[in-house]
């Protein structure tokens, strides 16, 4: 528990959210500010700040409550299907750092557009792929 953290707030009531789901370790409520109506975020109950930090029975947990959630949305508001998002550090654009996978309904004629796409340059793969195995 971070007494700072506005995710840990709502965590313990302290802050009014409109809950999806709850379990002792997860927690489910209604993004304020939706993408598109039943935009949920699934934290964990317990602090840390994102991917890189999380406990991995508390990543497993949200992981599964995000599996099921996101069936829920899906029949639930009739969406056409979700995006299933985490947003980690400040850079990649998470602004509240407590863990949290959005998943948003998405629906056949919303507008919206996925993040934009490259082809790689000549070695480029073969050289990001060798980095990325070597950190492994
Ligand atoms: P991120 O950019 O991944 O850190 O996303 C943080 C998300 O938290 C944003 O989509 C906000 O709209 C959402 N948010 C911030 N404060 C609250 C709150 N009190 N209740 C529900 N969602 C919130
Ligand atoms: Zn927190």
């Amino acid at each position: 528990m971070d007494p700072d953290c506005i995710f840990c707030k709502i965590v313990r009531n302290d802050l009014p959210s409109f809950k999806v789901y709850e379990s002792d370790t997860v927690l489910a409520f209604l993004d304020i500010r939706p993408v598109n109506a039943g935009h949920t975020l699934v934290v964990p109950k317990a602090h840390s700040h994102n991917i890189f930090d999380i406990a991995q029975k508390d990543w497993l947990a949200v992981a599964e409550a995000v599996r099921t959630i996101a069936i829920a949305i899906e029949k639930g508001v009739g969406a056409d299907g979700v995006n299933i998002a985490m947003n980690n550090r400040e850079h990649a654009g998470q602004v509240v750092f407590h863990p949290h996978v959005h998943i948003i309904p998405r629906f056949k004629d919303d507008g919206l557009k996925l993040m934009p796409q490259r082809e790689y340059k000549e070695t480029e793969a073969a050289t990001t792929l060798e980095k990325i195995r070597a950190a492994l």
